[in-house]
């Protein structure tokens, strides 16, 4: 579709130069040598409350940066008509004709966006938009999703208020978040109660001010204690059914409240309510202008399209901090404070400018004085009197300015000194002696900064192997040389997205950072690799040689943790696991290593024990085609029958193996089932059948994991066309670049790759275009109720449109009713899977299955 459009609009493009030239046109589309253009297109007009803010953070950017910035209004608050809409489209295109091109679009606000997603194919073509302003998320992604747009994903921030209430607060016990029973005013209760089980110290209280009548609800406001916290969120409609507006509600609100009153979106700071963490409209522009600079220059936009950077500000009123005495130095770094009194410095600025013009000034007029009175002192003996006396005076005011300026150099000096021994101060405090690293306090630092930024990445725990038997053996000294070794070769990998700290002992700590953007397989990188190389070689220490290994826990960010210090501990729990599975390790943390130790190594004995006494079992389940009704395949399920009979779904076990580092032999006793069963089908039936096996991602990492893949085929003789792999839990994925080395030797095998329980990780929409595979199977959380939930159905559309577009086959898996078959048809689903057709079953059901389900398709196909 995308491919037509740009024709198209190509073809435009001549039919338009073509036309200018016959008719001796004078304009020539001159290509970018000027500086770059950008349109801003927005949806009010200037009158409106947020545009300013919107203009002026879009205006900064482009004026520093040189850009030629041209605003239009479509003004859709006050002509919301398609009259105005049409108008529009005609002035714009009437606009875009006589000027010359723009390198960029920015659109702010829904209206603005829609109006340009409908019109681009005859009106913008390829100018690549960047929007901001979007509040629903689904906008946000399908817009994003598009070529060539890009745009704000301005998320909620409800945790950041808490944690600045909490921070100005620190006795603080309860929550109160004002809301109302309008729409809005739910909407925010939920939005609130669903971060109470995070913090438990904190009770969250929603105050319904409908429940409330206006006197009632003062009374309230008046008796709120300190140890509470006020959260105004919506305050639209009292008991009595009397609707107040936000400023009404903020005049009520400053009168009454014994506390200061918070406030996470804008109004009211200023007003008498203290602030919070807030969207701010010129941020917003700021940010969106800043990537228009990026197109411009070429540099790397999010593949995703969505730009993270959020554009909240904390904001608060310092006349209400200090009337409730709360501690400025609490407010994070950045805060805006509206209301603050100058500083020394900065009055001692303001003032110091005109007196020293002053002083300048009378120093001229001295200098003038003396030089005449030296010249006329001989001729005008009689005025010798008063020229003596003018003559001391002046003398005297040189000397006072002179004492005047040396003392300002002395306090000019100290206030350097002292910013620069603060700075020193702060730099020692972050750094590790022994190393020269930064140490836990710059890691937690700059880790929650990076988290704040909504930024995704890996954490390396890093503990040394018998260190302590170095330091035992050989003294301190020898140890914290070997430390030292370590931390300089550690600090080999550290650039702009990798940072290395020593938090302690022999703990290291290694952040990477991905660029901006929600996931991208290849920038994110595996370090565990350069960190065991790191360590080979030997280090010498007073012709002492000590072969070092270490063992290093995983943690990815978002995905296992919000806060430094929940991924620093779920990083060292996995790295403890990396020690007992027997150091030189890394392990990926697993939310399975919470459980109790003893209970996880039973579970292993006893999965080594079913592989021996052949417990497991095979079970199948077909995958049919939609337009056939055709069996294509079957997925292989493993099953684990335990002597007394009792079933044990593989949920309760491959979870474990896995982190057990065990789920390989689970892999090859699967694959050599399939194998044996496909051998056996081929002898009995002469269909086209494939079986699909599931590989998690933990067999991967397994250095010959597609040579051993290979061997196993090769020895039943098994053609890699009758096999897929079906690739499951794809957090592991994005961070490796062998093992896309691996899926592609196997998929040049000839061995299918399907991409299991699509959707379900995060962004999956990118692993869709990196990974080689070959089949997207939808997960079944799509699926299930993908008849009454327009928002599944939408997703699951483009989802399969998207896999389309880009070559690949879509299977549905879950499938449970006929409705749910119609609707998979209906969005052009190629392949259905689910009890709806058949469960799992054991090989025995399978030849008979085939054969009912050959004379239904066919029955079908003939009607
Ligand atoms: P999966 O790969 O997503 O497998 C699909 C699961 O959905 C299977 O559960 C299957 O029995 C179930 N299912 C199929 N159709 C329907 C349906 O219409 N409705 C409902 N409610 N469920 C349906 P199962 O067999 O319990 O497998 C669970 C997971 O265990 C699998 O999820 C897979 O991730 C893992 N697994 C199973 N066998 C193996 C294996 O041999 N190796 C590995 N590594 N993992 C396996
Ligand atoms: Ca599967
Ligand atoms: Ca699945």
């Amino acid at each position: 579709m995308k491919f037509i459009s740009h024709h198209r609009h190509k073809l435009l493009v001549v039919i338009a130069v073509l036309s200018i030239c016959l008719t001796g046109g004078i304009l020539s589309y001159a290509e970018s040598d000027g500086p770059a253009r950008v349109l801003f297109i927005n949806s009010y007009n200037y009158s409106y409350g947020i545009v300013p803010g919107q203009v002026e953070g879009v205006r900064q950017i482009c004026e520093k940066e040189g850009l030629i910035l041209d605003i239009e209004f479509m003004d859709t608050k006050r002509f919301n008509t398609d009259e105005n809409y049409e108008n529009y489209y005609e002035f714009l295109s009437y606009r875009l004709a006589n000027t010359e091109p723009y390198d960029v679009i920015l659109s702010s606000d829904d209206n603005a966006l829609e109006f340009l997603r409908d019109h681009r194919e005859t009106l913008t073509g390829d100018i690549p938009i960047i929007f901001f302003g979007i509040n629903n998320t689904d906008t946000v992604f399908s817009a994003a999703g598009e070529e060539g747009i890009y745009g704000l994903y301005e998320t909620t921030s409800i945790r950041e208020n808490l944690e600045l209430a909490m921070g100005l607060v620190p006795n603080a016990k309860e929550f109160l978040i004002i809301t109302d029973n309008t729409p809005t005013g739910i909407g925010d209760a939920n939005s609130y109660m669903a971060y109470a089980p995070q913090y438990e110290n904190m009770t969250f209280t929603n105050v319904d001010f409908s429940q409330y009548t206006l006197d009632e609800f003062k009374h309230y406001l008046q008796n709120i204690n300190e140890n509470q916290i006020l959260i105004y969120m919506t305050m639209l409609i009292d008991k009595d059914g009397i609707s107040y507006t936000i400023d009404e509600a903020i005049d009520i609100l400053a009168e009454n409240a014994s506390v200061p009153v918070f406030r996470p979106t804008i109004g009211g700071v200023g007003e008498g309510l203290l602030g919070g963490f807030m969207k701010s409209y010129e941020e917003q522009g700021r940010i969106a202008a800043r990537y228009a600079v990026k197109l411009i220059n070429n540099e790397e936009m999010p593949v995703d399209g969505l730009i993270l950077e959020r554009p909240n500000l904390y904001t608060v009123d310092y006349n209400v901090m200090t009337q409730y005495g709360l501690p400025v130095e609490a407010l994070p770094e950045g805060t805006i404070i509206i209301n603050r009194p100058l500083t020394f410095t900065e009055k001692y600025e303001q003032i110091f400018l005109p007196v020293g013009l002053v002083l300048g000034g009378f120093l001229i007029i001295i200098l003038i004085l003396i030089r005449d009175n030296r010249r006329r002192r001989d001729i005008e003996i009689s005025l010798l009197e008063k020229n003596l006396a003018l003559e001391n005076l002046s003398e005297e005011l040189t000397a006072s300015e002179e004492e005047l300026r040396s003392q300002n150099e002395l306090l000019e000096d100290s206030r350097e000194q002292l910013a620069e021994s603060e700075q020193r101060y702060k730099e020692l405090a972050m750094l590790d002696a022994l190393t020269g690293l930064k140490n836990r306090y710059a890691l937690r630092n700059e880790l929650e900064d990076v988290l704040q930024q909504g930024s995704r990445g890996t954490i390396y725990f890093i503990d040394l192997d018998q260190f302590k038997y170095v330091n035992d053996s050989f003294g301190h000294l020898t140890g914290d040389a070997v430390l030292q070794e370590v931390g300089k070769r550690l600090s080999t990998l550290e650039n702009k997205q990798v940072n290395v700290n020593r938090i302690g002992g022999d703990e290291f700590v290694l952040v990477a950072v991905e660029t901006q953007r929600i996931s991208d397989v290849s920038p994110a990188y595996d370090y565990s690799k350069s960190l065991s190389q790191i360590l080979e070689k030997a280090i010498i220490i007073d012709e002492q040689a000590f072969y070092m290994t270490c063992s290093v826990g995983i943690v990815r960010f978002p995905e296992h943790g919000m806060t430094a210090s929940e991924l620093i501990r779920k990083a060292d729990i996995a790295m403890y696991q990396a020690k007992e599975a027997g150091r030189g390790r890394a392990v990926i943390y697993s939310a399975l290593m919470d459980v109790e130790a003893s209970s996880i190594l039973g579970m292993q004995n006893n999965i080594r024990q079913a592989l021996e006494k052949d417990e497991f079992v095979l079970y199948l389940q077909p995958q049919l085609a939609m337009d056939t009704g055709k069996i294509t395949g079957f997925e292989g399920l493993i099953r684990w029958q335990k002597s007394n009979g009792e079933i044990v779904s593989p949920g309760h076990f491959i979870p474990i193996a896995e982190q057990l580092g065990i789920i390989h032999h689970i892999g090859t006793w699967v694959l050599n089932r399939a194998c044996h069963m496909l051998k056996d089908l081929k002898s009995k039936s002469d269909v086209g059948i494939k079986i699909a096996v599931n590989v998690s991602a933990i067999e991967l990492t397994r250095l010959d994991f597609a040579e051993e893949f290979m061997a196993v085929l090769n020895s039943h003789s098994i053609n890699p066309e009758d096999i897929v792999i079906e690739l499951t839990e794809s957090i592991l994925l994005d961070s490796a670049r062998e093992y896309l080395d691996k899926l592609n030797f196997l998929r040049n095998q000839g061995i299918e790759i399907h991409l299991d329980d699509f959707g379900t990780g995060y962004s999956s929409l990118n692993y869709l275009r990196t990974l080689p595979i070959d089949v997207v199977k939808i997960d079944r959380s799509f699926i299930v109720d993908i008849e009454s939930n327009e928002k599944q159905r939408s997703l699951t559309k483009s989802i399969i449109e998207i896999a389309h577009n880009i070559g690949k086959t879509v299977i549905a898996e879950g499938v449970e009713n006929e409705a749910q078959v119609e609707l998979l048809r209906s969005v052009g689903c190629d392949m259905v899977q689910g009890f709806y057709f058949a469960k799992p079953m054991p090989y025995e059901q399978i030849l008979e299955f085939i054969q009912c389900n050959d004379e239904r398709s066919s029955l079908l196909e003939e009607n």
